[in-house]
């Protein structure tokens, strides 16, 4: 994806299988208007992974995926996706992370040493405190999938490399952080844009692109269910019709999409 003179790729760690009902607020029935999204099975493919984002003399991560211990016949392969972009992990200027649950921080850090040696590491202030803070989200569930580590173990390594957003804002050339908050407390998208171009990524304000055709949906993995309704109805409708492309880090493929605006409810086309 070419926003200007920025460059966009996807840099995946594979792929794992999920049952839609145990993911939404939805029943299988109505699962079957949204088949575009759904295996043969009836299952999401949900990548799991980051961007990589080329804007001038900066190499910056949106997201670093899962981690290299959660199921090694699927997912691990962040480092090598990043090779065949051609970036080193040490060419790596930023890692912007759109909030810290497990999936997101996986390749941060071994837990002792940061994996992108030479990056600034940055996040929304509200989720550093929600998962690092005094009380730190229970994450246990997810331990399994880091390795036997919990997030708040994999994050200190990054701790003297980082540095916090607390509102909206630019962080780096053409690269602006919006809260979205819901998710998690500091739950983020990111904006690129390049001259009168943008493109969005949006973290996981959205697993699957049909949570965006209309406004009734809840994930359940969200902390707080009907703010993040609110955030995503709110960038719905202003993303209906603009023609800004828009991916986010479990959509299929890492695939760049398009919301249309619709007479009943929106629709949705990749590319
Ligand atoms: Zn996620």
């Amino acid at each position: 994806m070419k926003i200007g003179d920025i460059s966009i790729d996807g840099v995946s760690d594979g792929s794992l299988k999920a049952r839609p009902k145990h993911m939404f607020n939805k029943s299988e029935l109505e699962w079957e208007q949204h088949s575009q999204f759904l295996d043969e099975k009836g299952r999401l493919t949900m990548d799991m992974g980051g961007f990589l984002v080329r804007s001038g003399d900066r190499l910056a991560l949106v997201d670093t995926g899962i981690g290299p211990h959660a199921d090694p016949a699927r997912t691990g392969m962040f480092m090598q996706s990043l090779a065949a972009l051609g970036a080193a992990p040490g060419e790596v200027t930023d890692v912007v992370l759109t909030h810290l649950h497990f999936d997101h921080v996986g390749w941060v850090s071994d837990g002792e040493q940061r994996l992108f040696p030479n990056a600034t590491y940055r996040c929304h202030e509200a989720d550093w405190e929600f998962f690092m803070g005094a009380d730190p989200y229970d994450d246990g569930p997810a331990v399994a999938w880091l390795g036997g580590r919990r997030v708040s173990e994999l994050l200190p390594p990054v701790e003297d490399r980082l540095e916090v957003w607390d509102g909206d804002g630019t962080i780096l050339p053409g690269l602006d952080v919006r809260s979205a908050p819901g998710h998690t407390p500091g739950s983020s998208v990111i904006v690129i844009s390049s001259g009168s171009e943008r493109a969005m990524l949006l973290g996981d304000v959205v697993h699957c692109p049909a949570e965006l055709l209309s406004d009734d949906w809840e994930a359940l993995a969200d902390f707080d269910r009907e703010l993040a309704r609110r955030s995503r109805v709110a960038l719905a409708r202003e993303l209906e019709g603009t023609d800004i492309p828009v991916a986010a880090a479990h959509f299929p493929g890492l695939q760049f999409g398009r919301l249309l605006a619709g007479e009943s409810q929106r629709q949705w086309v990749f590319g």
